[in-house]
């Protein structure tokens, strides 16, 4: 039987229905939420993805500010700029959209976000606040992946999950976060050095990818009735689609008739990643009235 799709797109329109009608709280008091999006360079998947949230932004009824700067800015000038934001206190939140020109350091640029508008959750000291559990941004992706795992109501307490992916922006948060004794699943890690993956992948429950390889989880890898969250956004030619490409997860369409559940590509895990990051620029905005 084909699996449950789980509609990414419906749980975020509800997060970010809940952002909006905060957003009108703050704004009645004169706040309004407002996030700084900086974009070094013309890459075009980062543009598509600012404007995404630009778009959703403007939706809840907050502030985008977009800061586009060229590709050659400097690695002084870019730091200035966050120094700007950080003192700026009309902005709430700072997002420097990944990856910045080769030439410039990111976790210099990253370290130098004040880490209470530090929206992304990539910070140091959001990573350490989310590993000690204590309250702070949590990234939007693993969070968003959370929060649609919450939503289908399957037991998460002792459940096996295996995470295909340690990336910092991914991986390795959303396995801190699935530890966590309030989730209480038990978490295996796999990666570029794990031997046999089919093996692992087979004893999940619930399999988690994340490993930027479009279709490596084929249906032979899942378990009958697991639960799929296929994080990949993969740009694949296709001759046939008006801009030359098309969107694919990391796991196989096929893995549908094996899967319980299954997220799609795109409609999945995307639209949670701009909810989650919606939610987490109302909470900066809200620590600021
Ligand atoms: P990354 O390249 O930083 O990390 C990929 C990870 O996968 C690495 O840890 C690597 O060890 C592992 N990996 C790669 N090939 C593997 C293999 N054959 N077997 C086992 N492990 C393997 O990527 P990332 O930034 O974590 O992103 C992963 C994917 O998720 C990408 O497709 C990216 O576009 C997508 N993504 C989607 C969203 C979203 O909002 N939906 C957000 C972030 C990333």
């Amino acid at each position: 039987m084909a699996a449950h799709i789980i509609d990414g797109k419906a749980v975020s329109l509800k997060i970010r229905e809940e952002a909006k009608q905060r957003a009108a709280v703050l704004r009645e008091k004169g706040t309004i939420p407002c996030l700084a999006v900086v974009l070094a360079g013309e890459d075009p998947a980062s543009l598509s993805y600012v404007k995404g949230k630009s778009k959703a932004l403007a939706e809840a009824g907050m502030e985008g500010r977009d800061i586009r700067l060229s590709a050659a800015v400097t690695e002084t000038e870019l730091l200035a700029l966050i120094a700007g934001l950080n003192n700026d206190e009309k902005v709430h939140g700072i997002l420097v959209q990944l990856p910045l020109p080769r030439h410039i350091d990111e976790n210099k640029v990253i370290t130098a976000i004040d880490p209470a508008k530090d929206v992304d959750g990539f910070h140091p000291v959001s990573v350490g606040n989310m590993i000690l559990g204590r309250p702070g941004f949590l990234p939007c992706t693993p969070h968003g992946v959370l929060v649609l795992l919450r939503e289908i109501k399957i037991p998460l307490s002792g459940a096996h999950t295996v995470m295909v992916g340690r990336s910092n922006i991914v991986g390795t948060p959303l396995a801190n976060l699935l530890t966590r004794r309030d989730v209480n699943a038990t978490v295996t890690v796999c990666h570029t050095g794990t031997k046999d993956l089919i093996r692992h992948t087979l004893q999940a429950d619930i399999l988690i990818a994340a490993a930027g390889k479009p279709a490596l989880i084929k249906p032979e890898m899942v378990k009958p009735g697991a639960v799929v969250i296929d994080v990949g956004v993969n740009r694949v030619p296709d001759n046939s689609a008006k801009n030359g490409y098309r969107l694919c997860g990391d796991v196989d369409p096929a893995a549908t008739e094996k899967a319980g559940y299954i997220t799609p590509v795109p409609g999945g895990v995307g639209p949670m990643t701009i909810a989650m990051l919606l939610y987490n620029v109302i909470q900066a905005a809200e620590a600021k009235v």
